[in-house]
């Protein structure tokens, strides 16, 4: 391997001569602690490399060492429900303890391996070569309970399974040794391939995978699923496509952060790939323990358990976190490789652009749009294009979708990394401070926010019993613009002095606004609303605001339905009616008929509006 030797220091960055050669995206290690870094620039006689931990004890004259690799991570059964840093290496569970500098990896575990294929049979990149039981390691080689993730393999309940892979860029080949089923290490060969040209290669159950290249699949596929996130406001009015893609700005308090963990809770993810990227460490501690008191409502088990948490908090090394996004994608690509549906989170991308524009001023590039380099929007597209829905190279589907907050400095929208995000997402859900302000979360602003895919998804909503998904979404988001507009003159004539069919606009918007698109994350009953009751709350208004407009037809004024006990019941049925308690929103879709009729009494030819 080459060797080089620094020459100029400065915070994470350096500047080394080498006598050998070296390629770009390198790893090599850096002085006396052989702190991990990579090669980022290539010059004839100079190499730059960027250093992911702390280099305060670095002088020039430090040896810079070769590692003849790309920067790589061991992609293995070991990851879910452990943390690690930026750069995959464990850190301990508690959130405050550090990984010790220059310390590579995980120590290999031991896991229970069963063979999926024999001696004689000939598998192809990317193909499945054998299974581990259980999500956790075998301490001293002793098997224990597994558990399901998704519904894969028609496996028995309680014994998740995960896949070990031919690594993609393996020439596969025939099997000619394969291990007996039981415990292994995870690097330990567990199968020998021989290629077309006689070569042998032994695979392991992990293998290494350099983080900045996307992982190959057999091809991306079109998304007519949604990633079914439980909050109304999403699902049904900006929803998101399995393989999707969206980003969630807001300013500081408007609920990024909730937001963000409570889809890595509720969504219908079989895994989840959270990465805490220069926010606050307290916050990712606090996560960590709530996903392992909340119990994963498919299998029983802590969430934690399928969950991978990568941490770059503020008060970890800067240069990591430039890593830690590419890191965290590569772990998603790698379930999504297992046929898995995986849901990346990352809080937040503005933290990981400063880390991005404080590595190019050091190295004294010429700054672009507020000091950020003029690689930006190409590093965001690298990020946001790993998002996708796949026809994997083993033949099954998988898909990763990539949620990504946005901090803009102030709140405003305009500043480089929203406005480059903006061009390679497909949702954008805007946070808007005077929701988060009045306490109305999610703060999703219902104007500014949009799916560009929304249509794809109306017919897997037919599919849900909710065939009028796309004219009552349509519906919805008019009534909410008609009351952008309205609520200005309101507020300069009073209400009172409006028109009736302006009032009734106003009084419908309210009730969208209030029983469906507000929805707390911390009520037990509606933080999470399965699609199911989604469908019902959405239908039930639709006819509230068919019947409201039949009636002011028919001359009675919005204040009179307003008044009535249905009005609140409907207002309150988000907190207050439970998933599975169908009965009462029948019982709700009774009384609105009944009232409704009984209002419009004088006038029984309208009778029959509203029906559905
Ligand atoms: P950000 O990450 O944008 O700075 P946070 O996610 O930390 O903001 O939210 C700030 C506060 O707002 C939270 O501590 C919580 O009290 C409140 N909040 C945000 N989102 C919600 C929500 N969906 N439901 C209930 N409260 C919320
Ligand atoms: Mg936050």
């Amino acid at each position: 391997m080459s060797i080089a030797s620094t020459t100029w220091i400065s915070g994470p960055v350096l500047r080394a001569r080498p006598d050998g050669p070296f390629v770009l995206r390198e790893a090599v290690t850096v002085g006396p602690e052989r702190l991990l870094g990579e090669v980022i620039r290539i010059a004839r006689d100079q190499i730059v490399v960027q250093v992911y931990e702390d280099t305060s004890g670095l002088r020039p004259g430090a040896e810079v060492a070769g590692s003849g690799h790309l920067l790589s991570i061991r992609l293995g059964p070991g990851l879910l429900g452990h943390i690690f840093d930026g750069l995959l290496r464990p850190m301990s569970a508690e959130g405050g303890a550090y990984v010790t500098p220059g310390m590579r990896e995980e120590a290999p575990a031991i896991f229970d391996f069963r063979p999926r294929a024999a001696v004689g049979d000939s598998l192809a990149p990317g193909a499945v070569l054998g299974d581990v039981q259980g999500w956790t390691s075998v301490p001293g080689g002793t098997s224990r309970e597994g558990r399901d993730v998704g519904d894969q393999a028609g496996n028995a309940e309680g014994a998740w399974t995960q896949h070990c892979l031919v690594p993609p860029d393996s020439p596969g080949g025939e099997v000619v040794f394969m291990a007996q089923a039981g415990p292994h290490r995870e690097d330990e060969p567990v199968c020998r391939l021989r290629d077309a040209k006689g070569r042998l290669q032994d695979l392991a159950m992990s293998h290494h995978w350099p983080v900045r290249l996307p992982r190959p699949a057999l091809k991306r596929l079109p998304s007519d699923e949604p990633m079914v996130t439980g909050q109304r406001v999403i699902d049904c009015l900006f929803p998101i496509p399995r393989g999707g893609t969206a980003a969630v700005p807001g300013g500081f308090g408007t609920g990024k952060t909730v937001l963000l963990e409570t889809v890595a809770k509720w969504c219908d993810a079989d895994v989840i790939v959270y990465v805490g990227c220069g926010e606050r460490g307290n916050e990712l501690a606090g996560l960590l323990s709530e996903l392992l008191e909340l119990e994963d409502p498919r299998s029983g088990r802590p969430l934690l358990e399928r969950t991978v948490v990568i941490a770059n908090t503020s008060n970890m090394p800067v240069s990591a976190r430039e890593a830690s996004i590419y890191t965290a994608i590569t772990v998603a690509e790698y379930f999504r490789d297992q046929g898995l549906n995986v849901t990346l989170m990352a809080d937040s991308t503005s933290r990981w652009a400063e880390a991005l524009r404080e590595v190019s001023g050091r190295l004294g590039e010429l700054p672009g749009e507020a000091g950020y380099p003029a690689y930006l929007s190409s590093r965001l597209a690298d990020f946001y294009e790993r998002a996708a829905r796949v026809r994997t190279l083993a033949g099954t589907i998988g898909a990763v979708t990539v949620l990504g907050a946005v901090s803009p400095p102030s709140g405003d929208f305009s500043e480089p990394v929203t406005n480059h995000t903006r061009r390679y997402i497909g949702c954008l859900w805007a946070l808007d401070v005077h929701r988060a302000q009045a306490r109305f979360y999610p703060a999703i602003h219902p104007l500014q926010s949009y799916s560009t895919v929304a249509k794809n998804l109306a017919r897997w909503w037919h599919g849900q019993n909710c065939t009028r998904w796309e004219e009552l979404r349509r519906r919805f988001l008019t009534l909410l613009e008609e009351e952008a507009r309205l609520e200005r003159m309101a507020r300069i004539i009073g209400r009172d002095a409006m028109p009736e069919h302006q009032r009734l606009i106003l009084l419908c918007a309210q009730l969208v606004n209030q029983a469906f698109l507000r929805q707390s994350a911390f009520s037990p009953i509606d933080r999470y609303a399965t699609p199911a009751r989604q469908a019902v709350m959405m239908r039930l208004i639709g006819r509230f605001i068919e019947g409201a407009e039949g009636l002011m037809q028919a001359g009675i004024p919005p204040e009179a339905i307003a008044a009535e006990p249905i009005f609140r019941a409907l207002m309150r049925m988000g907190e207050e009616i439970p998933e599975g308690d169908w009965e009462r929103f029948s019982d709700l879709d009774r009384d609105l008929t009944a009232t409704l009729r009984r209002l419009r009494r004088p006038a029984p030819e309208h009778a029959g509006v509203g029906a559905t």
